[in-house]
């Protein structure tokens, strides 16, 4: 569990939540998550928000029915969806939203990171809400993060968030696969990332997302050891979000 008074926290949604169906941005899960930000700000929490499905999103746009899309054009589905997506959530409030791209060369390089901090924190001092994805339109295999999940990990490091919430299609992290095996049971919490917790991950899961399991264990892994406490959260429940105010 998070510590109740948590005041900063870095809210990451998944493609399975943004376009569950890859036919463009979808409400169903969006509205009740879109409350949660209303709310914490309303208790002066701060939020940062790390949005995925800009390729989820603008699939739908593009005629091409193959499980595996080639970069070049995952490139353009991500241009047109980041905008639809933005423009999604820009309509969920009555506050500014912001949108920042990032790569991993702008994470790791000094000046730019130093830039994306001071950034972030002026957005959050102006009560503006940064909403933050991977710069796919240019990404490169090699350059890439890759995942939200662990971008997201990054993102609370450098604006140094108390917790971490990933909003995903499953509940947590199970003892086995929960969609093949009726006896796993859910974890509620894990003190320790080791190989045994990464066994139990597996790998990625989501059939819209680009992490999985594995990658929310990953990113666990790293906030928690800049002290950001993780949570993985179902975005399908509504309770999920009542029970952290
Ligand atoms: N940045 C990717 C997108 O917006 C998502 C990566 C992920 O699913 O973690 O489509």
């Amino acid at each position: 569990m998070i510590n109740p008074s948590w005041r900063r926290v870095v809210l990451k949604v998944g493609s399975a939540l943004i376009a569950p169906d890859n036919e463009g941005c979808s409400e169903q899960y969006l509205r009740p998550i879109a409350e949660f930000i209303h709310q914490c700000r309303e208790q002066g929490r701060e939020v940062i928000l790390v949005s995925s499905g800009s390729v989820a999103a603008g699939r739908h746009h593009f005629n091409f029915s193959h499980q595996r899309v080639p970069m070049a054009l995952k490139r353009a589905m991500a241009a047109v969806g980041q905008n639809q997506m933005m423009n999604f959530w820009t309509n969920c409030f009555d506050f500014p939203c912001a949108q920042v791209l990032l790569t991993h060369g702008d994470l790791s390089d000094r000046v730019r990171h130093v830039n994306i901090q001071n950034t972030l924190r002026r957005l959050l001092d102006h009560q503006v809400l940064p909403i933050v994805n991977e710069n796919d339109t240019i990404a490169t295999d090699e350059l890439k993060v890759g995942d939200n999940d662990n971008l997201a990990a990054m993102v609370a490091t450098v604006v140094q968030a108390d917790a971490l919430i990933i909003c995903s299609d499953v509940k947590g992290l199970y003892t086995a696969d929960p969609s093949k095996d009726p006896l796993a049971t859910l974890i509620p919490e894990v003190n320790k990332i080791d190989a045994a917790i990464y066994s139990l991950a597996g790998g990625a899961a989501s059939a819209v997302g680009t992490g999985g399991m594995r990658t929310k264990v990953e990113a666990a892994e790293k906030a928690t050891a800049q002290g950001v406490d993780t949570l993985i959260v179902d975005g399908h429940q509504l309770e999920t979000f009542e029970c952290l105010l």
